[in-house]
């Protein structure tokens, strides 16, 4: 077919699966397995069906506002986005535009090389060493942007932000985003950073700390200029991104702060009690600080354990990857799934030994 020829052909990202079975336990893409704010349930209640009749604010604006005094930042800094992933989409649509290859570590989150494909963005990828962290020495070369998660996904290593400020000043002239979809375990945000150097963009998401994955908000924070021409694109690609539920609700979250701290809190005691346990069943995994462990057994291959999981309604995230294939990333549950799946571990490995 000729018209085939011209079609926009890409290779999509792919998500970690959805099941929804009674008794599963859900491990597989680092949800919160506890509710949101008490406060953002009351706003669901609260809102008039009425009001969905009209257009939402195209800025998100209320939204911006509650994160703007949060961070201590100007509104004019803030950037929302349906998601963490639009907002990066849409980070890479506006700022990797220079024809030169943008940098990336080779085991980092799996979307980024999709959209530089779908934008024609050329790429080149920097082998984290042995121990999954990144060489500052690989962000000196000429580039287009740079880009990486902190704590990086899926190993959940944390990078210093002594090393995070090698990369920027070795960059000054072009834009360098961090990933922050996993900060709010335990991890140093780079926010800090923003007072000096006008080119970082720290993203961030209420996909995982703030227990929202199903509303879909992710947001940016950064210099006013950068805040600008993103916007500049976004509203040249589409207007109303945020409906009004996400926006209403995303104010409660922020609102709430004990409730924020006291839920992460209890994430990270459980992942340090876990990392304890995986490790007497003779599991290795590099220190996380998310709200994910990526482990891989000392003797039994990563996808059988996934597949033997999988049987028992655990669902874990496994890849077929380089570098990557013999190792589990499992997300930080709640106390009781954390124990079953301890259980069943132990059991299959009594088992199989
Ligand atoms: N960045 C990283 C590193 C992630 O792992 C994820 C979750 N898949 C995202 C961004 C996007 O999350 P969301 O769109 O739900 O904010």
């Amino acid at each position: 077919m000729k018209w085939e020829e011209n079609v926009r052909k890409v290779v999509p990202y792919v998500a970690g699966e959805q099941p929804n079975r009674p008794n599963m336990i859900k491990l597989n893409t680092n949800e919160c397995p506890y509710p949101p704010a008490p406060g953002v349930r009351q706003a669901a209640e609260n809102m008039e069906s009425a009001s969905l009749r009209l257009y939402p604010n195209s800025n998100a604006q209320p939204l911006v506002d509650a994160l703007a005094a949060y961070y201590h930042v100007k509104p004019e800094q803030v950037f929302v986005g349906v998601g963490s992933d639009d907002v990066l989409s849409m980070a890479f649509l506006t700022f990797f535009n220079s024809g030169k290859p943008i940098l990336f570590p080779d085991v980092t989150y799996s979307f980024y090389d999709v959209w530089a494909d779908l934008y024609r963005i050329p790429y080149r990828t920097c082998a984290l060493d042995e121990n999954w962290h990144i060489d500052p020495e690989d962000y000196k070369q000429p580039n287009g942007g740079v880009i990486f998660p902190n704590p990086n996904a899926p190993t959940g290593v944390e990078e210093s932000l002594e090393m995070i400020e090698e990369i920027l000043q070795a960059n000054p002239d072009v834009v360098v985003i961090v990933d922050e979809a996993y900060v709010d375990f335990g991890g140093k945000s780079a926010l800090p950073l923003l007072k000096k150097y006008e080119n970082l963009l720290v993203v961030q998401t209420f996909s995982k700390s703030r227990a929202m994955a199903g509303m879909r908000i992710g947001f940016c924070i950064g210099n006013e200029k950068l805040i600008h021409y993103l916007n500049d694109v976004k509203f040249s690609f589409n207007s109303y991104t945020m409906n009004l539920p996400s926006q209403v609700m995303g104010v409660e979250a922020v609102k709430d702060d004990v409730y924020f701290k006291e839920t992460t809190a209890k994430i990270v005691a459980t992942r340090e009690r876990i990392k304890k346990e995986l490790s007497q069943l003779g599991f290795t995994f590099p220190d996380s600080k998310a709200n994910f462990i990526f482990a891989s057994h000392k003797e039994v291959p990563a996808e059988e354990l996934f597949l033997a999981l999988r049987a028992a309604d655990i669902y874990v995230r496994h890849w077929n990857k380089e570098r990557i294939a013999n190792s589990l990333r499992i997300t930080v549950g709640t106390d009781e799934e954390m124990d079953r799946l301890i259980a069943f571990l132990k059991e299959y490995l009594e088992k199989r030994a």
